[in-house]
């Protein structure tokens, strides 16, 4: 009765470990720290994106800054020229060539303006893209970060009930029993008791001696495996 009692606990132990093992690698199993990975690369282009679209828009700015001189100059200058008191015809053909500079000017400054806002408008696209991805990304984040906690609370739940399970079981248990099953845990990766079973210890595998046999006919003696060092336990019928 002994015996099988302490097999029980050993049961219960071995679910209880296996338990424990779940509720540490969850948070790793999660895939949590991955998407969080994820997340911070989709930051991260996002904000090198945000800096190259408002060197873009510095860009335009200046330009536009650029093709208003070039018109307000022209404009100067056409006054001058159509103003009648230049009377000149080497200085007009002089202001004639600047006024064509200008519009070449103008020209090279707006196929850049032009150039640049469909830059902008293809980034502005992106960006946008970007941070729908990302919110995406942070809304999973958040039902895995809640699904964990519900995980861990479910799985805390169990062990905390198999604990209250143990503590009664070890009451019915006697200390010299409960002691030795303690110290072979401890030493066998918490499988303290062997099951025999067609006289093989089934924690070594090594047929048990005949010495060793006899003995276990009476189920309450403290029988070793003389291979593994394990308490050996026969089931009825076996
Ligand atoms: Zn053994």
């Amino acid at each position: 009765m002994q015996l099988e009692l302490l097999w029980e606990l050993q049961e219960l132990d071995l679910s209880a470990a296996a338990l424990k093992r779940k509720i540490e690698e969850a948070p790793v199993k999660s895939g949590i720290s991955e998407k969080e990975e994820e997340l911070t690369g989709l930051q991260d282009d996002y904000s090198a994106m945000e800096e190259s679209l408002k060197k873009y828009r510095k860009t335009l700015r200046q330009l536009e800054m650029d093709e208003q001189r070039i018109i307000d100059d022209r404009r100067e200058l056409k006054d001058k020229m159509y103003g009648g008191k230049v009377g000149n015809v080497k200085e007009l053909e002089q202001m004639q060539h600047r006024m064509d500079q200008f519009a070449a000017e103008k020209k090279k400054v707006e196929d850049r303006i032009l150039e640049l806002m469909e830059l902008i408008e293809e980034e502005e696209v992106q960006i946008k893209e970007l941070a729908e991805k990302i919110k995406k990304v942070e809304d999973d984040l958040a039902e895995m970060k809640e699904k964990l906690i519900v995980d861990l609370d479910e799985l805390n739940g169990i062990l905390s009930e198999k604990m209250v399970e143990r503590e009664k079981m070890v009451d019915k248990i006697d200390n010299v029993y409960l002691r030795k099953y303690t110290v072979l845990a401890e030493k066998h990766q918490g499988k303290a008791l062997a099951r025999v079973e067609n006289d093989i210890c089934g924690g070594c595998r090594v047929f048990i001696s005949d010495g060793q046999r006899g003995k276990l006919y009476n189920q309450d003696a403290m029988v070793y495996c003389e291979n593994c060092g394990r308490l050996l336990i026969r089931f009825e019928g076996q």
